[in-house]
């Protein structure tokens, strides 16, 4: 994991005090035989039994499931949480976080959609400082610091405009899921791969930044970028835009978000511009109806942002297990959005795992009726 890379890059500057993994024990087993942490946990109680037969000479705790996760996310000798969870359910563990006071380094943008007030209000209870590992609010947060929050005019996300940024519209009925699996310019998980894929990402990504920084929506654009060098951009009242460029590894941002308020020197090679071209285009709003149905999301508010979340990734997932078809994702996020009423923004994790459950529920059954079908 990237988070790794960067702790062995920095020698002497980082211990890892705690450490949680899926599904992939033996990896794990090497990680923290090389990492010994003080807290481990995993996702099920049948994997810490293989993890303490695998360490028979580790010395730390192994716990297993959110308790596991939570445990981790506020350890008294942990001063920061990298949360790289995928989805609503990194929810509760970044949220655990931010009310122990931990820095969190967030990379579960997720967790600032399905609860961004809940996140925010706590965080500013407990002076919790969360920096995100995202990559274009992590460039919006080092741009940010060029003004004051009273004259940024406007934040501009930077999007590659995924695979299907050129491909004809009519063709878009026969996506397969390998092609959508093909980013053009970073390497990613499959769930973010599709969300970009859609430009759901872009769209998650607007409620972030809107959470994150207490930006008005309007004031949040979107910019296809495709060469994906500069990450994102803050536009001030004086005309000036702040731009942060670096490689397209997420080694840059994690070991951001590790070293704030401080830059250390990068060990992870340098990005040589001559001869690169910079282009920008606006995102057609046919070609990427997500982008407005989040924005949509964020205008009603409530529960809308969490709902809107738990149907993408409901849709992405049956995507991906080949059962609905491309189109349907999108579709799915509406449809459910329509089917679901208006609620009140969730106001404790449980709320929200409510919200996000019947929400799943309900976009459940709009992916059976999109099944196999031509959409
Ligand atoms: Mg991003």
């Amino acid at each position: 994991m990237s988070t790794l890379d960067v702790v062995r890059a920095f020698p002497g500057k980082f211990r890892v005090v705690a450490m949680a993994a899926g599904r992939r024990v033996e990896e794990f087993a090497e990680q923290i035989r090389q990492f010994p942490p003080l807290l481990v946990s995993v996702e099920r109680e049948e994997d810490a039994g293989r993890l303490r037969e695998l360490l028979p000479s580790y010395q730390g705790r192994v716990l297993s499931g959110s308790e596991g996760l939570e445990a981790c996310a506020t350890l008294p000798e942990a001063d920061t949480v990298v949360a790289a969870l995928v989805g609503a359910v990194g929810l509760s563990s970044a949220y655990a976080a931010v009310k122990a006071g931990k820095r969190l380094a967030l990379a579960n943008k997720e967790t600032m959609v399905v609860a961004g007030e809940l996140i925010a209000r706590t965080a500013a209870e407990t002076h919790a400082e969360i920096v995100p590992i995202d990559s274009e609010h992590s460039a919006i947060h080092q741009a940010l610091r060029a003004g004051n929050a009273g004259e940024v005019k406007k934040l501009v996300l930077t999007g590659s405009g995924g695979p299907f940024r050129k491909r004809p519209l009519e063709s878009f009925e026969e996506i397969t899921v390998g092609e959508a699996l093909q980013h053009p310019t970073w390497k990613m998980g499959p769930k973010i791969t599709i969300d970009s894929a859609t430009m759901m990402n872009k769209g998650l990504e607007i409620l972030e930044a809107h959470f994150l920084f207490g930006i008005a929506p309007e004031k949040i654009e979107v910019l296809l970028h495709p060469q994906s060098l500069i990450h994102s951009m803050v536009e001030f009242v004086d005309g000036s835009i702040v731009a942060q460029l670096s490689r397209n590894d997420m080694k840059f941002p994690i070991a951001y978000a590790l070293c704030y308020p401080d830059r250390f020197p990068n060990p992870f090679g340098d990005l040589p511009l001559a001869g690169r071209t910079l282009e920008f285009e606006e995102a057609d709003p046919r070609r990427y109806p997500a982008i407005g149905l989040a924005r949509e999301a964020l205008a009603e508010g409530g529960a809308a942002p969490a709902v809107l979340n738990a149907a993408n990734e409901v849709a992405v997932a049956a995507f991906l297990a080949g059962k609905i078809p491309f189109l349907a994702i999108v579709r799915t996020v509406a449809d459910t959005r329509a089917a679901f009423g208006r609620r009140n923004c969730p106001q404790s994790v449980e709320d929200a795992r409510e919200i996000d459950g019947e929400a799943r529920r309900v976009a459940a059954e709009c992916v059976h009726r999109f099944a196999g079908a031509r959409v």
